[in-house]
């Protein structure tokens, strides 16, 4: 008797535990910030999407996201770290690609990307260049070719880490032109970008929103757009498939997650906003300005994003490891 005493007074608090979370979640997100962590170096292309879509954001919201810079190991740092946080919706994740390749480049991940997280919705679409710096001398993609193969000892290309955009593109170029380059890792490719235009390194094949700027000052040489056809605020740049280099194409993408077990109402909350954000003029404009395109409304949804991050998975797994690389 005693003990069904207790197990109702444990039940009764259960439900009461259970009552003030889901009172809590209909609160969400009062004023408390949002603390978004951006698993790549500041300034660089992931955190560009993120600030511009986190100023629109905070308002549809009603409360301030604040960014958290979290580079290192292709963006897989700050993704466990927001697998592993409290699901209570005030922590969030904005990543790329690189959470649909992670599974395949480490063995030793930490976290499943389809089962430790809750889905927000997809942000935006950014295409990818292949650039070098103002001193090589191959003028385009098609004396660069000959030239990689002739100095490839003494080539270098830079990316933000296994299992990055940048990471990803190279492979696929260097195993096209079946040369192999020496690869350097950054935290993210802004901090690249920076040797890259200081002469330190020589290559990066790097998104649209990270080099916009470089490029339009004419601070870069650009070889090539990564994808089919031309980059739309880019389309004096030839794509790597015009240049004679067929099926290198990575079209980069970023998206929201929260840790699983964040209620659904709050789930709910942020991606009505994230919605809202992805429409604004603003926010379209910021995109299309960087070379981007943000998705539209019924792309920025839990059930499209999950859809579309199993079907990403599916596509790069088979990829990846034919390609038998592996950050572990
Ligand atoms: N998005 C970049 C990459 O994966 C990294 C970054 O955002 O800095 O190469």
């Amino acid at each position: 008797m005693k003990r069904v005493a207790m197990n109702f007074a444990a039940a009764l608090v259960v439900a009461g535990v259970g009552a003030f979370a889901g009172a809590q979640a209909q609160e969400y997100p009062g004023s408390k910030p949002v603390q978004a962590v951006v698993p790549f170096a500041a300034g660089g292309p992931t955190d560009k999407v993120a600030r511009e879509l986190t100023m629109i954001m905070s308002k549809h919201l009603g409360t301030t996201i604040v960014i958290e810079n979290l580079g290192g190991a292709g963006g897989t740092i700050g993704a466990k770290k927001v697998a592993q946080a409290k699901n209570d919706g005030y922590t969030i994740l904005i990543h790329h690609i690189g959470m649909s390749t992670a599974p395949a480049l480490y063995r030793n991940l930490g976290f499943d990307p389809l089962k430790d997280f809750e889905m927000v919705g997809e942000v935006a679409d950014v295409p990818m260049i292949m650039v070098g710096n103002k001193q090589l001398p191959p003028a385009n993609f098609k004396d660069l070719l000959p030239y990689i193969k002739a100095n490839a000892s003494k080539l270098s290309l830079a990316n933000a880490g296994i299992g990055s955009a940048s990471h990803l593109c190279g492979l696929l170029f260097q195993s096209a032109i079946q040369t192999e380059l020496t690869t350097v890792p950054y935290k993210g490719t802004a901090p690249a970008l920076t040797d890259i235009l200081g002469g330190q390194v020589n290559l990066m094949c790097d998104q649209t929103t990270n080099i916009a700027g470089q490029l339009k000052a004419g601070a870069l040489k650009p070889y090539a757009a990564m994808q089919s056809r031309r980059v739309e605020a880019f389309k004096d740049i030839p794509t790597a498939a015009e240049q004679g280099m067929p099926g290198v194409e990575v079209k980069i993408w970023h998206a929201m997650y929260a840790p699983k077990g964040t209620p659904k109402p709050v789930i709910d909350k942020l991606s009505a906003a994230l919605q809202k954000s992805v429409t604004d003029p603003t926010f379209r404009a910021k995109m299309a300005e960087l070379g981007a395109e943000a998705v539209p409304a019924q792309r920025a949804t839990p059930d499209s994003l999950r859809t579309f991050l199993g079907s990403e998975i599916a596509k790069w797994t088979p990829v990846i490891k034919k390609a038998g690389v592996y950050a572990d």
